[in-house]
């Protein structure tokens, strides 16, 4: 599958199951370090511009044989862990992440021909023992991966507007808050109803017209938890208020 799928797919994951930053950002590199090995491809590019050849020569002869196996699971989730804070945690998702990597690949990644089959040399670069080959490959630009990353992305959408960090912060968490920011806002304009609406359910405790009225209902949830516990306290106070005996209330509780 293709690096964004596999970035997005990564990202989750580690969202879902690392408790900081940094060991989120490491889980999801793993996922993406294994195409490395294709950046022959840059070779290939630079050189069809200064004359002819193959195309996909450096790309077809060390893409999944370098990094998609053993070898490159071991050392790119070892790599990872030295930078990590829970080490075993870390070491132990990257390498599920890895090999989730190699199964999306075993499955999705046929192409540029519609008779390449990507194999994955689960001994490479060392043997091509334990070769694996899947016969129904779909092509890595075909539809099935194109929705499974449509679906990702917006589930690593929702997941980010509910989240300090996003996918982006995998590469620059200034950009990040940026981004953040933005999705946040998106995601109050969607789901508050509009500002010139009026609020259906007032709060005895608010007084009309205070500051706090026509926002957004996710803007003033402390406030109304605040006011209720306060009417709370009233309920309870109110039988050990003792009335001024001439009845005459205090000039600051006066209309
Ligand atoms: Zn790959």
């Amino acid at each position: 599958m293709s690096p964004v799928t596999h970035l997005l797919a990564s990202w989750i994951i580690a969202a879902k199951t690392t408790d900081n930053p940094r060991d989120c950002r490491l889980v999801t590199l793993a996922g993406v370090l294994p195409d490395v090995d294709g950046l022959g491809l840059l070779v290939d590019g630079a050189k069809s511009l200064t004359g002819p050849g193959d195309d996909y020569y450096y790309y077809s002869i060390y893409h999944h044989w370098l990094l998609h196996g053993l070898f490159g699971s071991l050392l790119t989730a070892g790599l990872l862990t030295c930078f990590a804070r829970r080490r075993w945690r870390v070491l132990l998702l990257a390498l599920m992440v890895f090999h989730l990597h190699l199964l999306c690949d075993l499955v999705g990644a046929r192409g540029p021909t519609p008779y390449d089959l990507w194999p994955i040399y689960y001994l490479g670069p060392f043997s091509r023992h334990w070769t694996f080959v899947w016969h129904g490959q779909w092509p890595l630009n075909g539809w099935i991966n194109r929705v499974i990353t449509v679906v990702l992305f917006f589930i690593a959408l929702w997941m980010a507007s509910r989240r300090e960090d996003s996918v982006v912060g995998v590469f620059n968490r200034r950009v990040d808050r940026v981004f953040l920011g933005v999705l946040h806002k998106w995601r109050l304009a969607l789901t508050s109803p509009s500002r010139t609406e009026p609020n259906p359910v007032h709060n005895p405790g608010t007084p009309r017209g205070s500051q706090t009225e026509g926002l957004a209902p996710e803007s003033k949830p402390v406030q109304t938890r605040e006011l209720s516990d306060m009417e709370k306290a009233d309920q309870k106070l109110a039988p050990l208020v003792v009335k001024p005996k001439n009845d005459v209330p205090p000039n600051n509780l006066l209309p």
